[in-house]
């Protein structure tokens, strides 16, 4: 019996791309698709590479819409697949592209997405690429078997995994890591995000609380009274720690289990917005929260 016919022309596609890196996730909701989509932009649009974006999550794909590329339609050549460009070294493939409605739901049993995966593999034109970047769907199924598997073949880099700093979160990502370790997929780092919620003062809106619970936005009273008698204080940053931290974060799983901690990005609203609006953070200086954080992580890959 030969080689695996699928296989074959898998290796073929992936023969022009450098490097290979799986974004993976215990939970959904933990910003696994938000840093897929930044990573992405920070690897084209600041470092200058040729980027490939592959978008996996076929129940839930955000990656079209934090790229800025809703609506978009991929075409097929005799080269394939075409990729869906944010810039000319920024391409993007997923199945959101292929809805024929963003509202429909994507209702398939395993085989089905595995062939997809397959066909993202094997029948889009990727051409020349330093960076591959898989945006997976969160937990451990069928798709990240069949992604590692094929991946494998062809080598990669490896995995960069993305939580909040929760128990909850953090219980799944040992999973997530065992997961790494038994399949061999390199672990590159763990990386932390909602972590503390920051927001400069100017931004921040007052209420004002009565004892009945009833609310008032107070903000420009509060912002005049500061700008009068300390503006000094309009420079300062408000931190809150949302989550419960008191089980040590990610850094100290990491120690545990023995795998890099790549760092932490707090919860920044400039960020939620730029990914709703489809743009990179790290062209927008409204982002100054969370952008900064998220350069030094990608520096260290
Ligand atoms: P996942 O891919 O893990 O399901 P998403 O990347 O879709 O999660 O993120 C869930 C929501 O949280 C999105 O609306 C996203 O914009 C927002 N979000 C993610 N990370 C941050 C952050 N650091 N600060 C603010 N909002 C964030």
């Amino acid at each position: 019996k030969g080689p695996d016919p699928d296989l074959v022309e898998i290796a073929d596609r992936m023969a022009t791309v450098k490097h290979k890196v799986l974004v993976l996730s215990g939970k959904g909701g933990v910003g696994k698709s938000t840093f897929s989509a930044q990573l992405s932009f920070a690897l084209a649009g600041v470092m200058d590479y040729q980027v490939g974006l592959l978008d996996i999550d076929i129940c839930g794909p955000s990656i079209p819409k934090m790229l800025g590329l809703e609506g978009q339609e991929v075409h097929r050549s005799n080269l394939g697949w075409s990729l869906a460009y944010v810039e000319d070294n920024l391409g993007v493939m997923s199945i959101g592209f292929m809805l024929q409605n963003a509202d429909d739901p994507v209702i398939w049993r395993g085989p089905k997405k595995d062939g997809l995966i397959k066909q993202f593999l094997k029948d889009v034109f990727w051409g020349e690429l330093d960076y591959l970047v898989v945006d997976a769907p969160p937990g451990t199924s069928d798709e990240h078997i069949t992604i590692v598997q094929l991946l494998q073949a062809t080598g990669i880099d490896g995995a960069i995994i993305v939580t909040t700093p929760q128990q909850v979160s953090l219980i799944d990502v040992r999973k997530e890591i065992n997961f790494c370790k038994k399949v061999g997929v390199p672990v590159l780092g763990v990386v932390e995000n909602m972590s503390g919620l920051r927001q400069p003062l100017g931004d921040v809106r007052f209420m004002r609380v009565s004892e009945t619970g009833e609310e008032r936005d107070d903000t420009e009273w509060a912002l005049e009274y500061l700008r009068k008698n300390a503006p000094e204080m309009l420079n300062l940053v408000a931190c809150s720690e949302v989550f419960d931290t008191s089980g040590g974060g990610a850094a100290k799983m990491c120690l545990e289990m023995g795998v890099p901690f790549l760092g932490k990005v707090p919860m920044d609203p400039q960020l939620c917005k730029a990914s709703e609006e489809g743009r990179s953070c790290f062209t927008d200086q409204r982002c100054s929260a969370s952008a900064p954080a998220l350069k030094k992580i990608i520096e260290k890959l």
